[in-house]
């Protein structure tokens, strides 16, 4: 029985909460703290509906270390887990140094006045981290998160060397509003503009947004979806610790109307991430949008259809070429059934959960700062088929695998 507290009441926030709840034998008191402790309140009372079990709630400034270590020691908690923003990884990250507990999260670091992601930040804790004797393990959602897992267990059981990695994420979801971004909308915003890039012959090479696309044929019926080549901060990590990958790329799913809307936003500089002087007050552009926009932990009442998200992955086993595809289907209809909430927010709290659960109880939690695929990947996947994330693998010529086709 372990003490958590979770940080940030938002879309993943509340499926966390929601998913440690209903393993009580690993999460034995459960803590959801954020700024705004009403959307605690509500969540805690959601999930004494849906459980019977009572979460404590808390009010935090997570960019403060000082006021959230002092909430740590007040609950007992022995982990951390961050699904506030971003901006927060840091400040999070000292929190747990200085209250000495475990910590992760789901996204990696980025400074408020740079769309910038990247590792470098996080990594640079590993001495601080290993001294302390504590964890940190480092993108623990769907992407970064169960991607990285596949590619492990792909790895350990399916291939002596990887040589392209294309992991593809679909939504194959409506929400029936005419603009809605799937998680925070300042987060997606920043990620989908930034520049293009991916790993290729040992180096990453950028490209202009959206310029590279392709429509993939999702298997079970999902459908077919034009997909788009973005940069995601997993590539970083998984090229970094299984060297033999030579070309690694990430691909996204968007309809002509989120496109059509994101150029009209760009163009019109709503998207801008600098100050702009209103009324005598100075704004942010992109976070003045997200006040505006759908909450995305609303969206779930309305939307319909599945995400497809998985890898495509191709190398050598026994000497011969080898390629497969490892996928996740889920249904966003049956997440609000289960938890109130739709897909995007349940596929990136489920293996929150479920990494938590392996620090606390799967021995993930060697000290120093980690990212998921260096941890045995075995548990990982046999508790996605067992909380609500099945995968499936199907085999693929490598031909098939090099046109990203997977189904014949
Ligand atoms: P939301 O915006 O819905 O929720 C974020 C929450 O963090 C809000 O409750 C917000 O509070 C809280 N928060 C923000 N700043 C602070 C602060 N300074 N102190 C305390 N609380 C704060 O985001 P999502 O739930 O959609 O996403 C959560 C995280 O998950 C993000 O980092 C996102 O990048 C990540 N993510 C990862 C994915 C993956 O697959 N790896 C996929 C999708 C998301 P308030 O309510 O007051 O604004």
């Amino acid at each position: 029985m372990h003490k958590v507290l979770i940080i940030g009441a938002g879309g993943v926030g509340s499926v966390v909460a929601h998913k440690a709840a209903m393993v009580p034998e690993v999460f034995g008191e459960i803590t959801l703290a954020s700024r705004t402790l009403t959307k605690c309140e509500d969540i805690a009372k959601a999930v004494k509906q849906r459980t019977g079990r009572d979460i404590a709630t808390a009010k935090v400034d997570a960019d403060n270390s000082d006021e959230t270590a002092a909430l740590i020691k007040q609950t007992g908690a022995s982990l951390l887990i961050n699904v506030a923003l971003p901006y927060q990884d840091l400040n999070l990250m000292d929190a747990c140094l200085k209250a000495g507990i475990n910590y992760l999260d789901t996204a990696n670091y980025e400074p408020r006045d740079v769309a910038k992601f990247e590792y470098s930040w996080q990594w640079a804790y590993q001495e601080k981290f290993m001294q302390a004797g504590l964890s940190a393990l480092l993108g623990s959602g769907f992407d970064p998160g169960v991607t990285n897992v596949f590619t492990a267990w792909a790895l350990k059981h399916h291939f002596d060397e990887i040589h392209t990695l294309d992991i593809i994420d679909v939504n194959g979801g409506n929400h029936g509003k005419a603009f809605a971004t799937n998680f925070n909308p300042e987060i997606n915003i920043r990620e989908v503009t930034a520049e293009c890039r991916h790993y290729e012959d040992g180096k990453f090479v950028e490209t202009p947004p959206m310029s590279m696309h392709q429509t993939f044929t999702c298997p079970d019926g999902v459908g077919s979806y034009e997909i788009y080549r973005m940069y995601h901060e997993e590539l970083e990590s998984l090229v970094k610790h299984i060297p033999t990958i030579r070309r690694a790329q990430f691909w996204m799913s968007f309809s002509p109307n989120y496109l059509k809307h994101i150029e009209v936003l760009q163009n019109v500089g709503m998207t801008r991430i600098d100050e702009v002087e209103y009324q005598g007050q100075k704004i942010v552009p992109l976070q003045f949008l997200k006040a505006v926009l759908p909450n995305p932990g609303d969206l779930g009442q309305s939307t319909k259809g599945r995400t497809c998200i998985g890898n495509i992955i191709a190398g050598i086993k026994d000497g011969k070429p080898r390629a497969i595809y490892i996928y996740n289907i889920c249904d966003h209809e049956a997440c609000f059934a289960e938890v109130g909430s739709q897909a995007i927010s349940y596929t990136t709290g489920v293996p929150t959960m479920i990494g938590a659960k392996q620090m606390l109880t799967g021995g993930w939690d060697k000290p120093g700062v980690w990212n998921v695929e260096q941890n045995d990947p075995d548990r990982f996947m046999a508790d996605l088929n067992s909380y609500g994330l099945p995968w499936q693998l199907i085999e693929l010529t490598s031909a098939h695998a090099a046109g990203l086709c997977v189904v014949q």
